[in-house]
């Protein structure tokens, strides 16, 4: 399956990918079965396998024309709005140790993103100018958490995969790199467009053999694939998951392949106007306008 969240008459709708058809899930749900769909994306992987596995053969089992409008024209919203935490691992490329000319990391090294920075699909990314001037791109694989995961062993970590999705690490490498810790330059709002939905883990045999991209504008500054991956999934969700529990609808960013701004001779940041494009094969694109833009204090 493919589920994608977007917005209707001002509400956020749960829907599910068919083609170039989006079915919204409450309508054919309700219809079908008499019950009451989750809410969201989040509720439905807590409601588990049994209601997803349901869910699929409902979806599979005809027409479903009479709940469904063109992808066209939606406005789309990230995939998952309330993660309990988003994750992300840095250093996860050989490919990117590489152009920075440092040594792997020993063990994944773990920062976290805060869940307001996550923002749609095609939502802008924006920053004032007065905290950053260094905002940096970074195309990922995320992995969505199925179950509640805790010290679970790399050879099980896919039980609890509930599914994939494309992310961009979006980076103020000023604030990443002055403050002596990363969490304030990974997690200015808008800094982790999520998207443009989530694939189930079955659609994804092999999540180590993706091509992984970015565009800035029209020029491709990154091109690489998950099997330059240092840490697998596998042996993330055993780390992570023997240090602190993983709840459904958690979000893990697997790091990002050579050819981001900062380490580019000279540098290269981001500019108001700029159209960032991150895209994994098999799954979609995100695609996001930057916008700076001076706040003031107490300003919403
Ligand atoms: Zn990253």
């Amino acid at each position: 399956m493919r589920l994608l969240t977007h917005k209707h008459d001002g509400r956020l709708r749960l829907a599910a990918l068919i083609g170039e058809q989006v079915v919204d899930l409450a309508t054919m749900w309700a219809a079908r079965t008499g019950e009451t769909a989750p809410p969201d994306v989040r509720g439905l992987i807590e409601a588990g396998p049994a209601l997803w596995a349901r869910l699929a053969e409902a979806l599979a089992a005809g027409d479903v024309a009479s709940f469904a409008r063109p992808l066209a024209g939606l406005e789309l919203a990230a995939p998952i709005q309330n993660p309990s935490k988003v994750i992300a691992i840095g250093l996860n490329y050989w490919d990117h140790v590489r152009e920075q000319g440092g040594e792997p990391p020993k063990r994944p090294l773990v920062f976290a993103k805060f869940p307001t920075a996550v923002t749609g699909p095609r939502d802008e990314i924006v920053w004032d100018p007065a905290l950053t001037n260094k905002v940096d791109w970074e195309a990922e694989l995320a992995v969505v958490i199925g179950r509640t995961a805790r010290r679970v062993p790399a050879e099980r970590a896919y039980d609890y995969v509930f599914g994939y999705t494309v992310a961009n690490d979006v980076s103020a490498r000023d604030l990443q790199f002055g403050d002596g810790q990363w969490v304030r330059g990974k997690s200015l709002d808008s800094f982790c467009p999520l998207g443009p939905w989530i694939v189930t883990r079955d659609e994804i045999p092999d999540p180590h053999a993706l091509t992984i991209r970015c565009a800035v504008n029209d020029e491709l500054v990154q091109d690489s694939t998950t099997a330059e991956l240092i840490f697998g999934i596998p042996a993330l969700i055993e780390f992570l998951s023997h240090a602190f529990t993983l709840l459904p609808g958690d979000v893990i960013l697997t790091g990002t392949p050579d050819g981001v701004g900062h380490f580019r001779n000279p540098p290269r940041y981001l500019a108001d106007g700029d159209l960032v494009t991150a895209e994994v094969g098999g799954i979609g694109a995100l695609s996001n306008r930057c916008r700076v833009e001076t706040r003031t204090s107490g300003s919403a």
